[in-house]
């Protein structure tokens, strides 16, 4: 029997508002003193009344517009009622029945994948477990918390882990958070059932996860693990399910014999430490349902009605997504789709490489264009990220302008300097933002033309290399290439490349 993996991700975004989502609290993630971003309204303090945060509503829409939903006319705010100590209020305000987008779907691949809605609740604090207690930090407690939910549209690990990076992409383009996993500003859960001639199965959630890895691996992971259990003849348990792998087995509460013996006999080594397991899915509870909590809607804050001319305000907004830029790029620039993500990707970087290009001259033939902007996406991808290790273009020290880049490959293009040479004065330019030009003159970098020159240095090392001159006279074709390197390792690559070539050949076919 075959079965067919069925997957739905439901994803929770911090968003990076100026305040929390019902109190003028600070949303401050990098709060580092405890409980210091608090109020009586986050607190749940009786006989408080919270105010619905515009910033936070917009920046849910914005999302939900970027992500092709239907945004209804009214949205109402719901009470999830709950106990947990990282909850103050003693109940969550959330939205169950009119979220503030419905219907939407985002490509992955060419393939939809169907949203069913995006709302805004809040966000709960922090535990910390100590030995013999625990302690809690509420900054955390009301931030703004955007949840996605998909329909069960994705059919395997790989899909889903694209699906949760495009989003992510997504989020900073739209700058509505940084969305960044291991600060917990995106945190990921996934549905998997498998799904039997059609039919969906019993649905697992595996929650918590913190990485792009770890939603890959743990569905991978919990696909294996309903295979084998529909495979002997037994169900599926509908429940939830935590994720551990080397980042969340020391941090996690619950980590005990059972977890420790689950892990082992997961990675088939007996004695794995916990650390260098490949990781497992461990049973948290049992599956709760909506009715469990007994939801109502939140008599404090009033419905929120959405006239037409405001929604088409922040869809106005909205800048190029990631996807619309790689179509551009494509079609403008012509580039390899490597390339292009990494524009995409750093999106500084391709926004600094869009200003390089401006700065090329635009009576440039078609081929010499396409050339300019070949060499500058090279030298961009690999020399300077080289440089950058990892800081961005945008930051205050880098000190290249794009003029100055500009200039720089055309020095390349029209041959000069060479690429040995540019890799001088691009370290230059990087470490004073100095004018390419002024670097090679002062310098004396720029290539020997002067073939009286150049002679002169090939008749000293066809002197001093006997021997590569006699094993070029027999056809030995890398004696040639030994011999030029010798030409421009005398002149320090300032020689031009293709006059000592065509010199070199012309001195040695003479030579009898
Ligand atoms: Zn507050």
């Amino acid at each position: 029997m075959d079965y067919q993996p069925i997957v739905g991700l439901e994803i929770h975004v911090e968003l990076n508002t100026k305040s929390k989502m019902f109190c003028s609290c600070g949303n401050n993630p990098n709060a580092v003193i405890p409980n210091s971003e608090i109020c009586p309204i986050c607190m749940g303090h009786p006989g408080v009344l919270p105010v619905i945060n515009e910033e936070a509503v917009k920046k849910t829409i914005k999302t939900g517009l970027a992500l092709n939903c239907q945004i209804p006319k009214c949205s109402k705010f719901d009470r999830k009622n709950y106990f947990y100590p990282d909850l103050p209020k003693g109940y969550q305000i959330s939205q169950l029945y009119q979220p503030l987008c419905k219907k939407g779907f985002l490509e992955i691949d060419s393939k939809k994948i169907r949203i069913r809605e995006v709302h805004l609740e809040e966000d709960v604090g922090r535990l910390k477990h100590e030995k013999d207690y625990s302690l809690v930090d509420f900054n955390r407690a009301g931030i703004p918390l955007m949840e996605l939910v998909t329909e069960p549209d994705l059919n395997s690990a790989k899909e889903a882990r694209k699906f949760a990076e495009e989003l992510q992409l997504i989020l900073r383009y739209l700058d509505v958070s940084d969305a960044d996993m291991e600060k917990g500003q995106l945190r990921v859960e996934a549905n998997i059932s498998l799904g039997e001639k059609g039919k969906l199965g019993t649905k697992v959630e595996i929650k918590n996860l913190n990485s792009f890895r770890a939603v890959e691996k743990s569905i991978d992971y919990e696909i294996e693990r309903q295979t084998r259990i529909l495979k002997a003849g037994k169900k599926v348990i509908q429940e939830t399910r935590g994720w551990l792998d080397e980042a969340t087995a020391s941090s996690r509460r619950v980590a005990g014999a059972r977890v420790v013996d689950e892990l082992r006999s997961s990675s088939r080594v007996a004695g794995a430490r916990v650390d260098d397991v490949r990781g497992a899915t461990v049973s948290q509870r049992e599956k709760e349902y909506a009715h469990d909590y007994r939801y109502f809607p939140e008599p404090d804050l009033p419905p929120l009605h959405f006239e037409k001319e405001e929604i088409e305000k922040i869809r106005a907004e909205i800048p190029e997504l990631p996807q619309q830029k790689r179509e551009r790029f494509k079609r403008e620039y012509e580039l390899d789709g490597k390339s292009i993500e990494v524009f995409v990707q750093n999106k500084e970087l391709g926004e600094y490489f869009e200003k390089v290009v401006s700065e090329f001259e635009p009576r440039l033939s078609k081929e010499k264009l396409s050339k300019v902007i070949k060499l500058a996406t090279n030298y961009l991808i690999t020399d300077l990220q080289g440089l950058l290790k990892g800081a961005s273009v945008s930051d205050k020290n880098f000190l290249i302008t794009p003029e100055n880049f500009a200039e720089f490959i055309n020095l390349i293009a029209e041959e000069k300097i060479s690429s040995k040479i540019a890799k001088i004065v691009l370290e230059e330019m990087f470490k004073t933002g100095a004018d390419p030009s002024h670097i090679i003159q002062e310098k004396g970098l720029s290539l020997i033309t002067d073939e009286k020159k150049v002679e002169k240095v090939i008749q000293k090392v066809v002197a001093e290399n006997q021997k590569a001159v006699s094993d070029f006279k027999k056809g030995k074709g890398t004696a040639l290439q030994f011999l030029i390197g010798q030409v421009m390792a005398k002149t320090k690559g300032k020689a031009h490349p293709e006059i000592v070539k065509n010199l070199l050949t012309k001195i040695l076919k003479e030579l009898k």
